[in-house]
């Protein structure tokens, strides 16, 4: 059956690919990102494949913004009833490094921005009596040196998912959360930089860590992202699928 899905973070990497599989699952797809301009790559890929997208700049911390943008989603394709909350940003720094913004920044984003959006799109979906809400945590959730922001802000994701999961059932919605492990992106280029290793030797070093001995791909968290919003998984919510190659990132 034909959805519309709302993916954030989706002019480039993990959102963008989630978007064209969304796409190529039959769903219509709004390409959200801070920027519209950025989605335009994705949307023409999607249109190109014989999809149906549209480009929404929105920033996900912003509730007026957010407001704004569901209300576009209705108006230009029709009214939401899948939800990726996959825009995220990266402040590391150790500890006593870390600022006051680079905390607030990383919480905004990832949690305020998973709960203004979760709280716009949930009134279609229990008008609709159906529901898929995926909410990108990380492997970092279970700690990782340098992102004590990044880290709070992964787990929080799954005690959000867990949340929604009870409150959101009995009107059809499942929330599950996808944890990627190392998955190599603009994301994973920032990290290399910022610890001074040259990006293939970083993706080297942790490939051969990773059980399966490669890095991950958005395709490979975009296929489990599409499981969860799927028909057949309406059985399943309130999960946590760690996408890492292994038991551990
Ligand atoms: P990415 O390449 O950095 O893309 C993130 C996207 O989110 C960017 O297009 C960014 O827009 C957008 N964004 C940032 N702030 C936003 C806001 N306030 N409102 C709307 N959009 C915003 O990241 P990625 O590596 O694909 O990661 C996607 C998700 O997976 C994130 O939640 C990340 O934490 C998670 N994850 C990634 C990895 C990994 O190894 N890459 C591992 C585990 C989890 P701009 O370009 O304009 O900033």
């Amino acid at each position: 059956m034909t959805r519309t899905a709302i993916v954030t973070g989706a002019a480039r990497g993990i959102g963008a690919a989630t978007a064209r599989r969304l796409a190529a699952d039959g769903h219509a797809v709004a390409v959200l990102d801070l920027d519209a301009a950025h989605c335009a790559g994705t949307v023409q890929a999607i249109t190109d494949a014989g999809g149906r997208a549209i480009a929404l700049g929105a920033d996900v911390s912003d509730a007026a913004s957010v407001e704004a943008a569901v209300a576009q989603v209705v108006e230009q394709l029709e009214a939401p009833t899948i939800l990726v909350n996959n825009a995220g940003i990266i402040r590391d720094n150790l500890l006593f490094r870390m600022t006051e913004d680079d905390w607030d920044a990383v919480m905004a984003v990832h949690l305020r921005g998973a709960f203004l959006m979760a709280r716009a799109v949930q009134e279609h979906q229990v008008r609709a009596g159906w529901g898929r809400i995926v909410n990108l945590s990380s492997t970092s959730a279970l700690g990782n040196r340098g992102q004590a922001n990044y880290a709070a802000a992964k787990a929080g994701m799954q005690g959000f998912t867990k949340t929604l999961a009870l409150e959101l059932g009995r009107f059809g919605v499942t929330a599950n959360a996808v944890a990627p492990g190392f998955i190599v992106t603009d994301m994973t280029r920032a990290t290399a930089e910022r610890l001074g290793t040259p990006l293939e030797e970083f993706i080297t070093a942790r490939a051969a860590e990773i059980p399966v001995q490669r890095a991950g791909t958005p395709d490979d968290v975009a296929a489990a992202v599409a499981f969860f919003c799927s028909e057949g998984a309406g059985f399943v919510s309130g999960q946590v699928l760690y996408v890492a190659g292994g038991p551990r990132a």
